[in-house]
Parts: structure tokens; sequence; C-alpha cells
């Protein structure tokens, strides 16, 4: 049966990396059937935290990434955090040790380091020498009694090589002959990571190991000890890196990169994991705009392409824009209106007001946070009070006076307010015969009329937004000169 496992270190915020392993683990497995495990890997104690572990679960419960095992839901083959795993390491390690896949290594440090400068003058790779590979029992004995730390060592094949069919970069191959013995567990009983990695891999029986490319090196290594346990081997697939736009690794000077960043600048979880997901994979059309479900529906781990995705935040900002006004229109307006009422620029019984602002606006809101400003900047039509330089261009001036000073005389003779007392027709009719009067119509009569009525060049529909703001009675349009 399919199962895979998103194991992150509990040592930092969820990144956008790792969120995209998360991801194509849980397109994975609910695209087969299979079981989404999460496996907290918190053996370096010192930079582990309950904090970060929490933060977490938090923003992949946020993003919808819900999984079948793992703290908080428990399963069949728990415990889901390293930390409480360490019986079955010392199990699986005396294991190899009887079966002689380990052997202990009495080696002081100073050794080793010595070992390491030899290596370096006769320019071999700086690789264990063997020194207590085919020791006699007596020599180990002697060790022993003497109470000399050691660690644990696998004993790697000195010839031969292994080949892996990774499902997304085809095969890769490993030499044995630079590897060397390594250390599965240190002088202090603590098992070291890639032999956890493996145990756990293998005991809970994980089908397919999805991560990032970064742990390629490791891969050699746990599929020696998977060899050595007798277990049957996952199958793999490593997905690349994810780059900045100068493709150099993502990473924080390049501005926000970790989940909770993103939810708390506004954007929706479905964009995110539209976008995560359209690093490094797509379903072989044009088609961009994909929900969780769909995801699921078209994922194949083959499509994940093998070269390195390159992270742009623009598009991510326009992808939130696009799920935004896919939401029905009342969750629209509820998401939108919450946001006004609890920044105090709306009132509770405001309702139908909300909505019509909110279909009027919704085209220029991308993110959350931009109905702040498309709000403030209707309700801030002000009327007259930018005639030399609408955003800072001073482009109308001279067409503006001819425009200015009859709009004003609309507004004195009270023409304006009747027409907008009157709705959409009346302000029609009111645009018509005052284009009339001045000889101007499209363009050169709209241009400076949204500059004057609204202050700026471009914006949503000018007359439902004069409407709007009219109707509602928070429109500078009623108090020109005042502003
Ligand atoms: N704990 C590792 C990490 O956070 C993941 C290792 C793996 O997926 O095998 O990078």
């Amino acid at each position: 049966s399919i199962r895979v496992r998103f194991a992150p270190s509990p040592t930092g915020n969820l990144h956008v990396g790792g969120a995209r392993t998360a991801l194509f683990n849980y397109l994975f497995a609910r695209s087969k059937g299979g079981k989404f495990v999460l496996r907290i890997e918190d053996t370096d104690l010192e930079r582990s935290t309950k904090e970060s572990e929490d933060a977490l679960l938090r923003d992949l419960s946020w993003l919808g990434l819900d999984w079948d095992e793992g703290p908080g839901v428990g399963g069949d083959y728990g415990p889901y955090r390293q930390s409480e795993r360490n019986a079955l390491y010392k199990q699986y390690a005396e294991k190899l040790l009887q079966a002689g896949h380990v052997y202990r290594c009495f080696c002081s440090n100073e050794e080793l380091e010595k070992m390491k400068e030899i290596a370096k003058l006769k320019q071999l790779p700086p690789v264990y020498s063997g020194k207590w590979a085919n020791a006699t029992e007596m020599e180990v004995q002697e060790e022993l009694e003497k109470g000399t730390p050691y660690t644990y060592r696998f004993r790697v094949p000195t010839t031969g090589s292994l080949t892996i069919h990774d499902l997304i970069r085809g095969e890769v191959s490993w030499s044995f002959d630079t590897l060397g013995d390594f250390v599965i567990m240190r002088s202090n009983g603590q098992p070291v990571y890639n032999f956890c990695v493996t145990v756990d891999d293998a005991t809970m029986a994980i089908s397919h190991v999805i991560r990032a490319e970064e742990h390629l090196p490791n891969t050699l290594r746990q599929a020696l000890i998977y060899k050595a346990l007798g277990f049957p081997m996952p199958r793999f697939a490593h997905v690349s890196l994810i780059l900045a736009p100068d493709r150099s690794k993502l990473s924080k000077r390049h501005g926000a990169t970790s989940v909770g960043q993103f939810k708390e600048m506004g954007f929706l979880p479905q964009a995110m994991v539209n976008y995560l997901a359209l690093l490094g994979w797509g379903d072989g059309t044009e088609n961009e705009f994909f929900t969780l479900d769909q995801l699921v529906d078209k994922f194949k781990i083959e499509r994940v392409n093998k070269s390195g995705a390159v992270f742009d935040s623009a598009k991510l900002r326009w992808m939130n824009g696009q799920h935004l006004r896919s939401l029905p229109s009342e969750e629209l307006t509820k998401l939108i209106g919450e946001r006004w009422k609890s920044t105090g620029m709306v009132m509770e019984s405001e309702g139908s007001f909300i909505q019509e602002a909110v279909q009027l606006l919704k085209d220029g809101i991308d993110l959350i946070t931009d109905a702040d400003n498309a709000l403030s900047s209707l309700l801030s039509y002000p009327l007259y009070s930018t005639l030399s330089s609408p955003e800072g261009k001073p482009v109308l001036e001279d067409k503006l006076s001819e425009v200015a000073a009859n709009l004003l005389a609309a507004y004195d003779s009270g023409d304006l307010s009747s027409a907008l007392e009157e709705g959409s027709a009346g302000w029609q009719k009111w645009v018509k015969s005052f284009g009339k009067s001045l000889k101007r119509k499209g363009k050169s009569l709209f241009m400076p009329l949204r500059v004057l009525l609204t202050g700026k060049l471009h914006g949503p529909d000018m007359g439902a937004g004069l409407l709007l703001v009219y109707k509602a009675g928070r429109c500078g349009v009623v108090a020109p000169r005042s502003g």
C-alpha cells in the first residue's frame, strides 16, 4: 500500500520549500488512495522546540494538508516523534551489530583527525581507515573493559556501487569507494540522523520517500542501511530546489519565505497551495488555476520537473487575486467586510454598502490588505482637491481647469447632486449633457472628470463609485471644498 511521509525538523518555521514537499507528498497520497504520515524529526534536541512543532502543525493545517497519522491524530506506526523512538533505534543498532553490519569503533577524536590528515597527504578521500572493522573479539573486549567510549560504525562495501531509480531524476548512482564506514550511533548512545530516518521509514512502512534534492547524498547511506536491515527499499523522488528570481537558492534575504509570513500578509491558503504546486509541476496544459481537489485529481509525480523552480512573489500575489475573486460572492463580501469593520472603515450597519463596494472594488484587490486602500480611495473622492497633480502627474492641468470650472458650477447649482439622487440613469444623463455643453466626449471628457471627482487617473467604474458613496452619504461630492 502507498504510504508517504513529511518529516520536518521542528527547528524553525515552515518554509515554502518544506510546504511544497509536504504538498507533493499529500497530493501523491491522496491521488493514489494512500496514507500521508507526519513525522517530527526532533533528534537535534538543542535546536528543536515545541513552539516550532506547534507552528508547523498549524501551518500545515492552515494549508489544508491534513495528515492521516502523526502528532495529534495517532496511528498504528507511532510514536511519530523521533525523540520518542530511541528504544527502537537502539534495538535495530544492536541487531545490525549482531549481524556484523555494524562494528564498535574505539577511535578517539584525535585519532580520527589524524586519519583525515594522512588521507589528505596521500590525496585520498577523507574516509575512515577501517581501523576497527576487523578487530578481534579480544581487542574489542579489552577496550570494553577499559571503558573506552565507542561509536557504532556501519560496514560499507569497499567496492561496487548502488543505483536507484528516482521518480523525478531517473537513474542516480553512487560508487562506494569514497564513502567509508560511517557512524550510526555516537559514543553517548545518540543515534545519528541518517540511521533514525531509515529505521523510521522502514518501520513505518513508507513506500515512497518524496523529499528535497538536498537529501540526495543521504540516500546512499540510507539505502545501505535498508539493505542491511533487510527491509524492502522504498521508491525515492527528490524534488528540486526553489530558487530566487536571480536563480540563487531562495532565502530570507529575498523577502518572505515562510508560510506563516504569507498567512500574516493576508494570502489565502488555497492560493498558496496552488502556487506551490506550480513550482516544478504542471498538468501539461496552459491551465494554472487549481483547487486542492483538482490538484489531487491531476497530480502525477512523474510530471515534477527536475530543474529548479523560481519563486515569483508577484505571481503568487496575482494568483491570490484569482482565488479571492473565485470565492462565492457572500464569502468574499464577508471576508472583505470583516476586514473593513475591524479597521473601523465601515460600520456593522452598512451591510448593503459593503456588498456593493466589494462588487465594485474586487477587481483591484489581489490581497485582502489591498481592500483597505481600495475603500479609502473610494471614500476620499476629493472633488477639486487634486487639480494640479493627481498621483503626482501634472498631466491634465490645462484641460482640467475648463472642466473644473464647469463642474464646480454644476455642483453649486445642485445639478450634480440631483442627478446622483436619481441613480445610474440620472448620472448618465448628467454626464451626457455636461459633455455636450463643453463639446467634449469620450476620453477628453471622462479623464478630467475622473480626476476631478475621484482624485485618481484610474479606478473602478466612476459612475458606480460615485453613486455608491453618494448613496451611503459618505462622499466628498456633498462637501467639495472641505477636503
Ligand atoms: N527532517 C528532514 C528535513 O527537515 C527531512 C528528511 C527527509 O525527508 O528524509 O529536512
